[in-house]
C-alpha cells in the first residue's frame, strides 16, 4: 500500500479552456483563429459533439450560439447544467431572443450573454472574468477541504484529550489516595510505579503534541545529513529500552553522495516509526530485531525500517496515519504518531509505503527527495 501525501494548495490553472459551440463552421474557425493562441479552444458543430466533449474534458467556460437547428442554445445549457455544472455558461444571442435571454439568466441556465456578431474584447473580457471566478471557487473548494479536515482533527483532539489526559490523571489521583491509605512498602512501591507510568503517558501525549505543532508550523531547515549519524543518534536515544527488552539493532546505510533535508524533521518521522517497532514487539519472542536500512541515490533517499513483531492487521493499515488512531493495545500509544510522521514526510516532499502481516512484522519503506 503507497501512501502519497497530497500537500493541499491551491490549484494552478494556466490556460482557460474554453468550449465553443456553433452550427455554423465559419464562426468555430474564426473563434478559433481569434482565440486559439491564449486558450485552449475545443469547438463543437452541435450540441451533441460538446455532450461528447464533455465526457472526456471539463472547460471552464462554454460559449454557444443560441439559434442552432434541432436545440437552442438555452436549452443545450440546460441540459449540461444538470451533469455538467461546473463549466460557466455564456449565450451569444441577437436582439431578437432578449426576452429568453432575460429567463435563462434569472434561471441560473446562462451566466453571461455577449450580442451577435460578437467582438474579440467582449469576449476575452467574458472569458476572464468567468476564468476569475472559476479560480476562486476552486481556492474556495480548497479552504473548504481543509477547513473540514480541521474540524475533524478538532473533534479527535477533543475525544483525545478528555480520554489521554484524563485517564492517567484520574488514575494518578487514585493511586495518590491508596499511597496516602497505605501502610505497606511494597504496597508503596507498586503505586509508585504506577504513578510514574501514568506521568509517562501523560508526558508522551504533550510531547507529541508539540511535536505536532513544531512540524505543522516550522519552516524548513536545509542541511547535509548523514544517514549513519541520523540512525545512530535513533539508537542511542532508545538504546537503553532495546536492551531492557532484548532487541537486536541492525543497520546497513550505502549513502555515497549528499543528500540535503531537514534533520529535525525527517528525525520526527523516523523516530515514530522506530518507537513503534520497539513498542509492538512480540514479548515472548526469543528473536526480536529492528533493522534500519537507507540507500541514497540520484537525489532520493529509500530509507526502510523493518521489525519482526507483531504487525498490523490488513484491516486497520489503511488507517493507522489518522490522528489518534490506534490499532493495538498492546502498548499505550497517543495514536498520534504516525500521523506526525506522515505530516513530516509531507513537509518533505516524502511517501511512503507499508507492508506488514498480522504475526509477522511491518515494513515501511520511506522514499524522500534530496533537497
Ligand atoms: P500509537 O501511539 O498507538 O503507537 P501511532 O500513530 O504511532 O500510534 O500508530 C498507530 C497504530 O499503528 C498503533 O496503535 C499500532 O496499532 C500500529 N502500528 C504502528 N507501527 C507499528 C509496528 N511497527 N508494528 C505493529 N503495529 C504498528
Amino acid at each position: 500500500m503507497i501512501i502519497n501525501f497530497e500537500v493541499m494548495s491551491e490549484t494552478k490553472l494556466e490556460k482557460p479552456i474554453v468550449l465553443y459551440v456553433d452550427d455554423e463552421r465559419n464562426n468555430l474557425m474564426e473563434f478559433k483563429e481569434s482565440f486559439g493562441a491564449d486558450y485552449e479552444v475545443l469547438l463543437a458543430v452541435s450540441p451533441d459533439e460538446a455532450m461528447e466533449i464533455l465526457k472526456t474534458i471539463t472547460p471552464h467556460v462554454i460559449i454557444s450560439d443560441h439559434r442552432m437547428p434541432f436545440m437552442t442554445g438555452i436549452e443545450m445549457f440546460e441540459k449540461i447544467k444538470q451533469k455538467y455544472p461546473e463549466p460557466l455558461r455564456v449565450l451569444l444571442t441577437g436582439y431578437g431572443d432578449v426576452q429568453v435571454l432575460t429567463d435563462a439568466i434569472n434561471k441560473g441556465q446562462v451566466y453571461r450573454y455577449i450580442k451577435k456578431p460578437w467582438i474579440e474584447d467582449e469576449i476575452r473580457n467574458v472569458v476572464m472574468d468567468a476564468f476569475a471566478n472559476t479560480q476562486t471557487r476552486v481556492a474556495l473548494e480548497v479552504r473548504n477541504r481543509e477547513l473540514e479536515e480541521a474540524y475533524k482533527e478538532l473533534d479527535r483532539f477533543v475525544y483525545s484529550v478528555s480520554h489521554d489526559l484524563r485517564s492517567p490523571l484520574m488514575g494518578i489521583m487514585a493511586l495518590a489516595g491508596f499511597l496516602q491509605k497505605s501502610q505497606n512498602l511494597e504496597e508503596v512501591n507498586e503505586y509508585g510505579e504506577l504513578i510514574v507510568k501514568n506521568i509517562n503517558r501523560l508526558d508522551e501525549f504533550i510531547t507529541n503534541l508539540l511535536e505536532y505543532y513544531k512540524v505543522k508550523r516550522g519552516e524548513l531547515t536545509i542541511s547535509s545529513l548523514s544517514f549513519e549519524d541520523l540512525f545512530k543518534e535513533i539508537f542511542e536515544m532508545y538504546e537503553a529500552e532495546m536492551l531492557d527488552n532484548n532487541i537486536r539493532f541492525e543497520m546497513d546505510v550505502k549513502q555515497h553522495e549528499d543528500f540535503r533535508g531537514d534533520k529535525l524533521i525527517l528525525l520526527v518521522a523516523l523516530q515514530n516509526f522506530f518507537s513503534n517497532s520497539i513498542k509492538y514487539q512480540k514479548l515472548e519472542n526469543r528473536n526480536k530485531f529492528i533493522k534500519l536500512s537507507a540507500h541514497v541515490l540520484r537525489g532520493e533517499a529509500v530509507v526502510v525500517i523493518e521489525d519482526n513483531g507483531i504487525g498490523i492487521d490488513k484491516e486497520f493499515q489503511h488507517r493507522i496515519f489518522e490522528m489518534f488512531y490506534r490499532a493495538s493495545s498492546q502498548a499505550v500509544g497517543s495514536g498520534i504518531g504516525l500521523y506526525n510522521a506522515k505530516l513530516a514526510l509531507s513537509k518533505l516532499g516524502g511517501e511512503v509505503e507499508l507492508e506488514s502481516a498480522a504475526g509477522v512484522g511491518t515494513l515501511f519503506t520511506i522514499k524522500i527527495p534530496s533537497k
